[in-house]
């Protein structure tokens, strides 16, 4: 606490990041992708002439939102791109969710959401999920200053297909309906073709899971091009150049090779369900997954403290201390490697 600060700062409640160990651990806390991206990712790296970072970058990030525009079978002006989905989510929680009425979001999804709503002062009501752990779209009421949910939810991992979507945009024409996509590549559906039939619909993605680039950090949302411009506003607002001239590159490679990067999903995918079924005969109950994660509690053993001796195993899993998920553990899925490790220690772990 400083006298120094803006008053707002004192009553912030930052969100909590997975940790980035400094020493070598098997790394399954923060849903990263186990494979390197697009070689081509590599060769914009070899190519990249320093000299160019004497110039600004283009400010509306032209070339890869065309990019991502062929990607999804959209106009330019329906795709706009920030720095990692976290700003993007950010925006638009500043673009359209600052209401009379409150934000609906699921009592359990991704946790940056409640602490936007705290930064920019926007009311929130969580609804709880279906006894299932299925965010329950059906109890969205349609008096409300927007929604927001991930689908695939986090850290859940269950995903509605498009006709769900579609059902709640025909309840709910009046407010914008945010879908974050992070997870949707590892077999969920995605919700952008219903961009065209719902101005009020945003979809939100990130190069930082399927497209193995969290460290580069570039998001985007498809929308409208009336909720694009509330965007656009927002962002010129605040930082007319989120995305560097090296990252544009980057993402615009990563974007150029859709066969390695359905190899790369369908490895992942292939190997979260083998992770299924050996956690399964672990003891563990493991909710269904169309992303790449699971989450897994185990019958007998504490969360908690299989947390810890995983660790002591060097293996670093995510374990939520709240209420609804102190039982949970949520483990990335890494390389078939990575994986063999996990099973071997929670062998020794659970006997
Ligand atoms: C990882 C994640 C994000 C953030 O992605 P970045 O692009 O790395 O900021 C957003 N939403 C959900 C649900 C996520 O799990």
């Amino acid at each position: 606490m400083s006298k120094y600060w803006s008053p707002q700062v004192h009553d912030l409640t930052p969100y909590v990041p997975g940790e980035q160990p400094r020493e070598q651990l098997i790394k399954l806390n923060t849903n990263e992708n186990p494979y390197p991206p697009a070689p081509a990712v590599e060769q914009v790296l070899r190519e990249f002439n320093a000299s160019d970072l004497r110039r600004y970058p283009d400010p509306s990030s032209t070339s890869l939102r065309e990019s991502l525009a062929t990607t999804f079978n959209v106009t330019l002006g329906e795709v706009f791109v920030g720095n990692g989905s976290d700003e993007v989510l950010a925006l638009a929680f500043q673009a359209f969710f600052r209401q009379n009425k409150p934000l609906l979001l699921p009592e359990i999804s991704y946790s940056f959401y409640p602490v936007y709503c705290r930064m920019y002062g926007i009311a929130s009501q969580s609804v709880p999920l279906t006894d299932d752990w299925q965010v329950d779209l059906e109890a969205f009421g349609n008096d409300n200053g927007g929604i927001i949910f991930a689908n695939p939810n986090a850290p859940t991992g269950h995903g509605h297909g498009r006709k769900a979507i579609a059902a709640l945009l025909e309840r709910n024409p009046h407010s914008v309906v945010l879908v974050d996509e992070a997870y949707v590549d590892f077999g969920g559906e995605s919700a952008v073709p219903l961009i065209h039939q719902y101005p009020n619909l945003v979809v939100t993605g990130t190069f930082s899971k399927s497209r193995s680039l969290a460290g580069i950090r570039l998001g985007y949302a498809v929308a409208s091009r009336e909720l694009i411009e509330g965007l656009e506003r927002i962002k010129d607002s605040f930082n007319s150049y989120p995305i560097d001239r090296l990252a544009e590159q980057i993402g615009i490679a990563a974007l150029s090779d859709p066969s390695y990067f359905d190899e790369c999903r369908t490895r992942v995918i292939t190997t979260r369900e083998q992770t299924r079924d050996r956690m399964a005969a672990l003891g563990f109950e493991i909710l269904p997954s169309q992303t790449n994660f699971v989450l897994a509690k185990h019958l007998t053993h504490d969360a908690g403290e299989l947390f810890i001796g995983l660790r002591e195993h060097g293996i670093l899993v995510r374990h939520f201390n709240t209420d609804a998920l102190r039982d949970y553990l949520r483990i990335s899925i890494g390389t078939d490697a990575e994986m063999d490790s996990l099973i071997e220690a929670l062998e020794c772990l659970c006997r």
